[in-house]
């Protein structure tokens, strides 16, 4: 209800801002303020402190806001967009029968702009840093990282590194490997990530080598795993062991792993996870709508198991996200052993940031609001109907929090987003644009459904009741 004012914000920096709390890793600070320069938060600390410090400064005073980190999505496929509800209804690896033909039918235009329009939906929820776990379409993925840039998104951009089934020899592709973990040193935004689809999808030389590419530059490999049953079954008949027992054998566990969705887990597994310091994407949303189970994640979090949360493409909404992660724990676990703290809501908005700045490597730039570290963050409005009457914020944040509150989204340290619009980009024309390309794409590409649409499902619900003897 309170409106800052967005001339200030939108200056060049240095700029001293002072909310009424600033939400740190030990819980919201009441009275404290932040300096950010040269997209960083140069000081963060008690507001009457940095003004006696920073007498240059004229504080901007944001009445009524929480100054929080951005959201950090550790798993997105953002050139698959143009799709999303193609795969409602269908049952688990949607990815055989919708994705793969329908990055497939992407040209350079129409993946540049399913990115940015990912990219567009993920700042509307206030992410300020998305995972991208390698596009398959047939373009550069340099494309991906305009699309992130232009728009204004930190980007964890992955590179499809798979080489088994004959789509390409070992050599080039670890040649290639390397030439993406480069090509993005220095970049204030993109940071480079190698990917490979699910494990069998690359030899084990690969799996072998990009671990050791990956962890020498300090980025991650990014694989799909232990998702959904046929694929642990599958791992299980060729190579007697489940994928990551598998991962494990052939030396492609550790800190450089992030492992995404990893839903289905032994305690055997959950152990090899903590020992090994390898991390998780949890998708909560992508178990609702598409998985066999949900990943074990509050035990996750109680054996120190490094993880962030993911929305595997399906909605780019924070806090729904959040909320999604505390509900299923609930439901799949927290219910039936009478578990009704089940992470105590500070667990699903830590992990909504820090934990997934962390899980995506980039923990020491990004995810936590402090000295030295990036300025991503959003102004959100907690002076509404549904938290004005706080009790417990961060709880009631992962519960009530809604991307309405959110005023403004700031990545690396400049105002990228006011009231869900892009400040220095035209929204609507891409979205225009996107809407004209993806009846294209989805036209040309070979997909195939098994599930009606919503409407076609409840006409031949009503002719069944019809149907039925009186
Ligand atoms: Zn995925």
């Amino acid at each position: 209800m309170n409106q800052p004012d967005r001339d200030s914000l939108a200056a060049p920096g240095p700029l001293l801002l002072e909310p009424d709390a600033v939400l740190l890793p030990e819980g919201p600070a009441d009275g404290w303020a932040v300096v950010i320069g040269d997209g960083r938060f140069e000081t963060v600390g008690p507001a009457h402190e940095l003004k006696r410090t920073h007498p240059h400064l004229t504080p901007v005073r944001l009445p009524g806001h929480l100054l929080m980190p951005g959201f950090v999505d550790a798993h997105h496929h953002l050139t698959q967009s143009f799709g999303a509800a193609l795969a409602f209804g269908e049952p688990s690896e949607i990815f055989r029968r919708v994705w793969v033909p329908l990055e497939g039918a992407l040209d350079e235009e129409a993946a540049y702009t399913a990115a940015k329009l990912a990219a567009l939906e993920a700042l509307r929820g206030g992410f300020t840093t998305v995972t991208d776990a390698g596009t398959r379409a047939d373009v550069d993925v340099d494309v991906v990282a305009s699309a992130a840039r232009d728009a204004g998104i930190r980007c964890v951009l992955g590179l499809v590194c798979n080489d088994a089934e004959g789509e390409a020899d070992q050599p080039a592709v670890l040649e290639k490997a390397e030439k993406h973990l480069a090509r993005y040193a220095g970049d204030p935004l993109v940071h480079a990530s190698l990917a490979v689809s699910i494990p069998e999808a690359a030899t084990e030389g690969t799996l072998r080598a990009t671990a050791r590419l990956a962890a020498e530059a300090g980025a991650v490999v990014q694989i799909h795993v232990n998702e959904h049953l046929a694929g642990v079954e599958r791992s299980l008949v060729r190579h007697g062991l489940r994928p990551l027992e598998h991962l494990h054998r052939i030396g492609a566990l550790g800190p450089q792993l992030l492992a995404a969705h990893a839903t289905l887990l032994t305690p055997h597994e959950l152990t090899l996870l903590a020992d090994t310091g390898t991390a998780v994407s949890y998708n909560p949303v992508a178990s609702a709508w598409k998985g066999n189970a949900v990943a074990p994640a509050v035990a996750m979090a109680e054996r120190g198991i490094r993880f962030g949360l993911g929305t595997d493409g399906t909605r780019g909404d924070g806090f729904r996200l959040a909320e999604a992660a505390e509900f299923a724990q609930r439901l799949a676990y927290g219910i039936g052993i009478g578990d009704s703290s089940c992470g105590a809501g500070w667990t699903w908005l830590e992990h909504a940031h820090r934990g997934g700045a962390d899980a995506v490597g980039l923990g020491a730039r990004t995810g936590t609001i402090a000295q030295g570290m990036a300025a991503d963050f959003l102004l959100v409005d907690v002076d509404t109907p549904e938290l004005a009457l706080s009790w417990d914020l961060p709880w009631e944040l992962v519960r009530r929090g809604n991307r309405d509150q959110i005023t403004a989204v700031f990545v690396a340290g400049r105002l990228r987003l006011w009231q869900g619009a892009p400040t220095d980009w035209d929204g609507p024309a891409l979205v225009r644009r996107a809407a004209e390309l993806a009846r294209a794409a989805v036209g040309r590409a070979d997909v195939s459904r098994v599930h009606p649409t919503s409407t076609a499902a409840r006409a031949l619900h009503q002719a069944r009741e019809w149907s039925t003897p009186q």
